[in-house]
């Protein structure tokens, strides 16, 4: 008697298996990737999307660039990690150094998460005080620190700090103040109170999708620099994708120190703390002593491979004219959707700076995370997945736009647009 054939177990069904809710963080588990190239991504089925969600961040010039290969290809033939120094990473912190306006020294480490979580010990080591102040909805990785009211679902009249997950000690509440973004007055009066415990503003500069208002950035260095509190920029997002020297480059503020991560990786997992000479000497045992010395070591900082990656990544944002046409791309393709919403007569507006934004379903200023509680996020989510029927991948709430776009991606992804609006609409 002939076996029967057992139907293969497809992949979903093996990832739901294995991973707790199928996925390996927060996306559809049914999107699974099979490969990328340039401006494109391919699903495990075969279907083509022009990818707006980029890894998250990090695949800024495009996937598979044959430079970026050709570079960790060429490493990967010399040994793929030694925890000591190594030229490659040498060479990125020089670049880094020369790119960023704050940045004297850089530190590496893996994620975004584990910089920002290193950035808020040094500065909370370098001032001897304990308070961190974020903003609502700021989002600094998942230590318990950076899950600080990053979501509250229903925040209250004010603004104390609410964990965003299970497993958080009460007590780090006690260590972490928080205020609505845009808002110089409020800033202002917490650090009235707290200015003796307050270590640093912790922030990102461009918050999430929202840009800061005219002045803000600016109000926050005076308002840190008059209470010898460290203001520190989270640019694992924003870094050379605002433009080359980043948010601080573009907004025109330099904070004290920043974190960086994505495009600085080139798709490896690398990371950095960067900042001024005299606070990045905490991390320096030989310059600092006992009451002062923050330890900052993991096995794969500075890993080559990730290193030589984000080298070549860097090397081809540097060349002359890459961020002009990556504005001109930006601004054209938002141009082309807010009349598609504004034809549609959608409650919406395009939020964010041109190289990332995103539909935001309401009208008005948006200037903090509470203005943005109130958008219809059903209505985007169906969006989501109307523009993945047609072809275009993009991130829950955000759009990530590559250098490597193209007139044909313009046109394609305009058309998807306009299909997945009549579809919404009908
Ligand atoms: N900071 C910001 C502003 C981020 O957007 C992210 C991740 N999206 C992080 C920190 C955390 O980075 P990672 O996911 O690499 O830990």
């Amino acid at each position: 008697m002939s076996a029967q054939p057992h139907p293969q177990p497809s992949l979903l069904d093996r990832a739901r298996k294995v991973l707790p809710g199928g996925t390996f963080g927060n996306t559809a588990a049914e999107v699974i990737i099979r490969e990328g190239r340039g401006t494109r991504v391919w699903d495990e089925n075969g279907k083509e999307y022009i990818d707006y969600l980029l890894g998250s961040g990090p695949m800024i010039v495009g996937h598979a660039h044959p430079e970026v290969s050709a570079a960790v290809h060429a490493q990967v033939e010399k040994g793929t990690t030694f925890f000591a120094n190594n030229a490659r990473g040498i060479e990125l912190a020089e670049v880094i150094a020369d790119a960023v306006p704050c940045a004297d020294m850089v530190r590496f480490a893996s994620t975004g998460s584990e910089a920002d979580a290193f950035a808020m010990r040094l500065a909370r080591a370098y001032r001897g005080r304990s308070k961190i102040l974020k903003f609502e909805g700021g989002y600094h990785g998942y230590s318990d620190n950076g899950l600080m009211s990053l979501a509250p679902p229903r925040p209250g009249n004010d603004y104390r700090p609410q964990p965003d997950s299970a497993g958080i000690p009460d007590s780090v509440r006690d260590h972490v103040l928080v205020a609505p973004f845009n808002d110089t007055d409020a800033v202002a009066s917490l650090i009235a109170v707290h200015k003796d415990d307050i270590a640093a503003v912790f922030m990102e500069p461009f918050q999430r999708l929202i840009p800061p208002r005219p002045g803000f950035l600016a109000s926050m260095r005076e308002l840190t620099q008059k209470h010898d509190i460290l203001l520190v920029f989270d640019e694992v997002v924003t870094g050379f994708r605002l433009a080359y020297g980043g948010a601080q480059a573009y907004y025109g503020v330099t904070p004290d120190l920043c974190t960086l991560g994505k495009a600085i990786g080139g798709g490896f997992p690398l990371s950095a703390i960067a900042g001024r000479e005299e606070v990045m000497a905490l991390f320096d045992r030989a310059r600092t002593d006992d009451q002062h010395f923050v330890p900052q070591v993991g096995t794969l900082s500075g890993n080559p491979v990730a290193a030589a990656a984000g080298l070549a990544t860097l090397a081809i944002l540097a060349r002359p004219g890459t961020y002009e046409r990556f504005f001109a791309t930006g601004n054209k393709l938002r141009a082309a959707l807010s009349e598609l919403l504004a034809r549609a007569g959608l409650d919406a507006q395009i939020l964010g700076e041109p190289t990332m934004f995103d539909v935001v379903f309401r009208s008005g200023e948006v200037r903090n995370y509470r203005d943005m509680l109130r958008a219809d996020k059903a209505k985007l989510a169906r969006l989501n997945a109307l523009l993945r029927e047609r072809g275009v991948l993009k991130g829950e709430n955000k759009c990530y736009l590559s250098v490597m776009l193209d007139d044909r991606d313009i046109s394609q992804t305009i058309d998807a647009w306009e299909d997945a609006i009549k579809a919404l609409t009908a």
